[in-house]
């Protein structure tokens, strides 16, 4: 966690901001040579003067990475990570021009804008109202489970699991009754988790 647009990471040279709509177009991505296969560039967005989201974009053959956190209404920052497919079509003029495949489960609509929330996806997924409830409930559930590893003392993050130890000064009972409200926690957020990760792994094709 964290670290992210700290300085290192703005590797293409300049900070483009965005005023308002977090969104990515493959155009501006294309002629600023984001797409080119191996290159990491970075990209921030801002309201009223704050930062709102930033990204990092890896292109490889066929896909780019994103690599972001989002957060909504002041809350905390989420990392998201996930692939998003280029797909090409011949231009009439000569060569290719480049399109996303919406990432979000079912859709892959070839489309030249994605628009950012928790997930970037084609306007009509957004338009559905797609994403919000599934993940409302894992950001959630992942925050409570964050807040009790932050009682017991262990480092944050739910992929760094449980076998921390009793802090000191706590009563054994105490410590029983937070790991096991901690380990409920701890699997309903893993699973969304998991749900999250496996619907994008799908639309992958792998
Ligand atoms: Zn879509």
């Amino acid at each position: 966690m964290g670290g992210f647009g700290s300085g290192n990471h703005w590797r293409c040279g300049t900070r483009n901001t965005v005023d308002d709509m977090k969104e990515l177009r493959i155009a501006k991505l294309a002629s600023d040579g984001w797409l080119d296969s191996g290159r990491t560039c970075s990209y921030a967005w801002s309201r009223t003067g704050s930062t709102i989201g930033d990204i990092q974009v890896s292109a490889a053959a066929g896909h780019i990475l994103l690599n972001y956190r989002s957060r909504d209404n002041g809350g905390a920052w989420q990392d998201q990570c996930y692939p998003v497919q280029i797909d090409r079509t011949p231009c009439h003029l000569g060569g290719a021009r480049p399109w996303f495949l919406c990432p979000a489960r079912g859709c892959g609509n070839r489309v030249a804008v994605l628009y950012g929330g928790a997930i970037f996806a084609c306007r009509s997924c957004h338009g559905l109202g797609y994403p919000s409830e599934n993940e409302n409930r894992r950001d959630r559930a992942t925050r409570r489970a964050d807040k009790l590893r932050d009682r017991l003392e262990w480092p944050p993050g739910i992929f760094e699991g449980s076998g921390w130890g009793r802090p000191k000064h706590m009563h054994h009972a105490t410590y029983q009754r937070l790991v096991s409200e901690y380990e409920e926690r701890e699997a309903e957020a893993l699973g969304l988790t998991m749900d999250w990760l496996l619907r994008f792994n799908k639309c992958r094709g792998d």
